[in-house]
C-alpha cells in the first residue's frame, strides 16, 4: 500500500518537534531535557552535506545511513542534543509511490549519525530513499533487497578496499556509481590514520585533522572528511554496501589490542573505542553491530538467495600479534621456508569462536557459491628480499600458517568446491589459485582467490601487468597496479571477475576501464583467464 501525503503524515507530533516539521510552527527544537523554541534552524549550513548510504541488505529489509553534519570539520556543528530525522523510502526514483515513511533519532553521543533499520520491504526489488531535517532534503540515494530464499537468479557485485585520501582522487567511485551492480563490498582501509604528511606519503589532498587519529573526535572528524569526498558519495548512494574493516580504520597493521610494552592497556583500549565507535557511526550498519566500548561484532554472513553466501570477515580484532621480524634461515621449515614461528598452532588469525562460526557456515547447505570477504591475502605468496631469499609478509595470512591450514583441511575434507576468496589490502588486482596446503603451491587448488586493488591508496605506480609466469608462484595468475576496483558476475555455474583501473588518481579520473577478465567455474577451484 502506498503512503500518501506530504512528509510528515504519520509521524508522532514529539518526533515531528525534533524534527522541525512542517506542520510545526517554525523551526521548533525539542532537547533531552529542555524545550525551546527557534525562529531559526539551530545550526548553519547543509545537514546532509555527507550524504546518504545503506547498507547489509536482506530479503525484506536494508539499513539507511546519513549524518547530520552542517560543519563536517569542525566537529559536526550540531548542537549537544537529539534531533530527529525524517526519512523516505520509495518504490520509484520520482518518489511518487512512498512504502515507508517515517522518523528516527539522531543522538548527540552517535554524533548525529543515523541508521534507520528499514524492514518489510519486497525481496530483490530496488528502493529509493531520502531524509528531511526541516526543509532541508538530503540527495536521494538509491539501494535494493536481497533476493528470496531459494532465488538463484545471477546478480552483478563490485568490491573495492583501500581509499587513503591524501594519495590520490576516488575516480574509480565515479565509475562505480554507474555501474550496474547489486551490491558493493568494502574489504577494509575505508579511512587511514595517519597524517598523510610522512616524506615517501604521495600526496595530491591533506588529511585532516592534520595528524594521526587517537581520540573520538579525531577519528569522526577523519571520516566525516572522507564522506565529503563527492564521488565516494555517488558510489553509496547508487548501491548498497556490505562494510568489514582492515587495520587503518584504527592503526597501522594491528592485532587485536597490539599490546605495546610502552603504552597502557587502558590507553589502547580507549583509542580502539574510539576508532571502533566511530566507524561504526559512519557506516551503514545495523545497530546491532554498534561496538561496545573496545569490542565490536562485525563478521557476519550475507545471504544472497541460494546463489551466495557472503562470510565477512574480521582478521583483525581477534588475531594473534605479527611475529616482529623475519627469521634466519636455521628457524625456518627447511621445505617451505616459512618460519617455524608462523606455523605454531598457537598463533591464530581468526580467533576461535570465528573460526566455528565460519566452518559452520560454509558447510551449510544452500548456496551456489561461498564468497569469503577478507582482509589480508589468504593464499600463500612468496616473495623475495633484497637478498633474494623467500620470504612472507607477516601480516597477512602467510603469518598465520596453521590458522590457514585449518580452513584449507576443512575445505578438503568437507569436499566443499565453491568457495571464493576476495581480498583487499595489497593495493593490487591478483588472481592466486589457492593450494591445498603451504608447502606445495602447485597442487591442486581447494578454492580461488581475487584481490582487488585500491581505490587510491599507493597513488600511481607503474602498472606492471603481469599473466603468471612467476616460478616461485605457480599459482599465480594475474597481478596489476592500476589503481580501481573489481566486478563479479555471478550465477550459479559461472563466477566471472572484471578487474577495472583509472588511469590516474593523481587528478579525477572518473572512468576505469577493464583490464582483465578470470572465471571460475562452480565444482572446480582454481581460476582461468577469460577472453583470449
Ligand atoms: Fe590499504
Ligand atoms: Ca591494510
Amino acid at each position: 500500500m502506498a503512503l500518501t501525503g506530504n512528509w510528515d503524515g504519520r509521524i508522532s507530533r514529539r518526533t515531528l518537534l525534533r524534527a522541525g516539521g512542517s506542520a510545526t510552527a517554525a523551526y521548533v527544537l525539542l532537547g533531552r531535557s529542555a524545550t525551546r523554541a527557534c525562529a531559526a534552524p539551530p545550526f548553519a549550513g547543509d545537514p546532509f552535506g555527507l550524504g546518504v548510504a545503506s547498507g547489509d541488505p536482506t530479503p525484506d529489509g536494508v539499513v539507511l545511513w546519513t549524518r547530520l553534519a552542517p560543519d563536517p570539520l569542525g566537529g559536526g556543528g550540531m548542537p549537544e542534543e537529539v534531533f530527529g530525522v525524517r526519512f523516505e523510502v520509495a518504490a520509484d526514483e520520482d518518489f511518487r509511490k512512498i512504502v515507508r515513511r517515517g522518523a528516527i533519532e539522531a543522538l548527540p553521543e552517535e554524533a548525529h549519525t543515523v541508521h534507520a533499520e528499514i524492514g518489510g520491504l519486497e525481496p530483490d526489488t530496488p528502493y529509493w530513499y531520502r531524509f528531511k531535517w526541516g526543509t532541508t532534503e538530503s540527495r536521494a540515494g538509491r539501494t535494493r533487497t536481497a533476493p528470496p530464499p531459494g532465488s538463484e537468479a545471477p546478480m552483478r557485485f563490485a568490491f573495492v578496499s583501500c581509499q587513503n585520501y591524501t594519495n590520490g582522487f576516488f575516480g574509480a567511485y565515479a565509475d562505480l556509481a554507474e555501474q550496474d551492480v547489486d551490491l558493493v563490498v568494502h574489504l577494509g582501509d575505508y579511512i587511514y590514520e595517519g597524517s598523510g604528511l610522512g616524506p615517501t606519503n604521495p600526496r595530491v589532498r591533506d588529511h585532516w585533522p592534520k595528524a594521526e587519529l587517537f581520540t573520538l573526535n579525531d577519528y569522526r572528524t577523519r571520516h566525516a572528511q572522507y564522506r565529503t569526498d563527492m564521488d565516494l558519495q555517488a558510489a553509496h548512494a547508487a548501491h548498497p554496501f556490505l562494510m568489514t574493516w582492515d587495520d587503518h580504520e584504527f592503526k597501522d597493521n594491528y592485532a587485536n589490542l597490539d599490546l605495546d610494552p610502552n603504552q597502557p592497556l587502558a590507553t589502547v583500549e580507549a583509542r580502539r573505542a574510539a576508532a571502533y565507535l566511530a566507524y561504526w557511526e559512519h557506516a551503514p550498519l545495523p545497530r546491532s553491530r554498534k561496538p561496545v566500548g573496545k569490542d565490536m561484532p562485525l563478521f557476519r554472513r550475507l545471504q544472497w538467495g541460494n546463489l551466495a553466501t557472503f562470510h565477512v570477515l574480521d582478521t583483525r580484532q581477534y588475531r594473534s600479534d605479527q611475529l616482529d621480524v623475519q627469521c634466519p634461515a636455521a628457524q625456518r621449515d627447511p621445505t617451505s621456508r616459512y618460519c617455524t614461528g608462523v606455523l605454531q598452532s598457537t598463533r591464530g588469525i581468526l580467533g576461535a569462536a570465528q573460526r566455528d562460526w565460519l566452518f559452520e557456515g560454509i558447510a551449510a547447505p544452500g548456496a551456489a557459491w561461498n564468497v569469503v570477504a577478507n582482509q589480508v591475502g589468504f593464499a600463500p605468496l612468496a616473495r623475495r628480499n633484497t637478498r633474494n631469499e623467500i620470504v612472507f609478509s607477516l601480516d597477512s595470512w602467510d603469518g598465520y600458517v596453521a590458522d590457514r591450514q585449518l580452513v584449507l583441511d576443512f575445505l578438503a575434507q568437507q569436499s566443499l568446491r565453491n568457495t571464493v576468496v576476495i581480498t583487499g589490502d595489497a593495493h593490487q588486482h591478483s588472481v592466486r589459485n589457492v593450494p591445498p596446503d603451504f608447502r606445495s603451491f602447485d597442487g591442486t587448488p581447494v578454492a580461488t582467490e581475487f584481490m582487488g586493488t585500491s581505490i587510491s591508496s599507493e597513488s600511481d605506480t607503474p602498472f606492471n601487468t603481469v599473466f603468471g609466469g612467476d616460478p616461485d608462484n605457480p599459482h599465480r595468475l594475474f597481478d596489476d597496479h592500476h589503481r580501481g576496483y573489481v566486478t563479479v558476475t555471478l550465477d550459479p555455474q559461472l563466477w566471472s571477475a572484471e578487474f577495472r583501473g583509472v588511469e590516474s588518481v593523481a587528478t579525477r579520473t572518473p572512468v576505469a576501464t577493464p583490464l582483465a577478465t578470470f572465471v571460475v567455474e562452480n565444482g572446480v577451484p582454481g581460476a582461468r583467464r577469460a577472453g583470449v
